[in-house]
């Protein structure tokens, strides 16, 4: 699914970002920004296998019974495919994964594959080898942390169109007329894992699955980690200075 209006010849190069943050961080929010701010992909594991899924690919084949007891699908699986997900042309200059990696098995894959310098160098930002056609890169990682209370808060005022799939929040972002959907109508829903005795379940696993990948980047001093407790367009703003501090020229061009 390359998004073919991302390719432009005429764009720097941004390099990998890898966005990480529990469930009701706003990652949704940021990963929208950023693509329309630096025009690369956004590319989410959990809607490339769900994509396999639904086109009952021998990935999908494999992936549907593992995906639906809510598992991790196998690392061997989830880097395969992202991998040829990466060398379609509109993520040369740069992308954001969004739900990998989900391991530090990943995240070291990620680091291997990215050393093999698929993208492109031509332009400034991507590091410099004399003669060299491709560039390898580092992902800048940022991961935004919020206090679990305001989680806990966020997550339980959330509703959903079950019919056209907009997000609201009874807190945040409420509808004109309550628990109605704007565009159509619909009664709007809680989410089955947005329920509040779901939510603290999903909290933890994310602690647990996601603290070591953490952990992984910030022993190479790669971490960069933003407090997701703000207004969103702070939030942003940090968000992106972070991104053009990482993708900037070392020297003019
Ligand atoms: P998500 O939409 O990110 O919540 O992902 C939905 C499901 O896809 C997860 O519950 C996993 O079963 C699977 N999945 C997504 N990303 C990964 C990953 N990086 N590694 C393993 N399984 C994944």
């Amino acid at each position: 699914m390359p998004n073919q209006d991302l390719s432009s010849q005429d764009l720097p190069n941004i390099g990998p970002i890898v966005l990480l943050g529990p469930p009701g961080a706003g990652k949704g929010t940021q990963a929208k920004r950023i693509v329309e701010e630096f025009k690369i992909p956004q590319i989410s594991t959990g809607d490339l296998l769900r994509d396999n899924v639904q086109r009952h690919t021998p990935l999908g084949v494999q992936a549907k019974a593992v995906m639906e007891r809510g598992d991790l699908v196998s690392d061997d699986l989830v880097c395969g495919m992202v991998g040829e997900r990466l060398q379609l042309d509109d993520a040369r200059r740069g992308f954001i994964l969004d739900g990998f990696p989900r391991t530090v098995e990943q995240a070291i894959w990620l680091d291997g594959f990215l050393q093999h310098g698929i993208f492109d160098n031509s332009k400034p930002g991507a590091s410099k080898v004399k003669g060299a056609k491709a560039a390898h890169w580092t992902p800048i990682v940022i991961r935004m942390d919020v206090d679990y209370n305001k989680l806990k808060f966020r997550l339980t005022g959330r509703r959903s169109c079950p019919v056209c799939g907009r997000i609201y929040n009874v807190h945040s972002q409420p509808a004109s007329v309550d628990e109605v959907c704007d565009v159509d109508g619909a009664k709007l829903v809680i989410r089955d894992d947005d329920r509040e005795e779901v939510i603290q379940e999903r909290l933890a696993a994310y602690d647990r699955l996601t603290k070591p990948v953490a952990d992984y980047y910030d022993r190479k001093g790669r971490l960069f980690v933003v407090n997701g407790d703000r207004p969103m367009d702070k939030v942003t703003a940090e968000i992106f200075q972070e991104i053009r501090r990482h993708s900037a020229p070392a020297s003019g061009h």
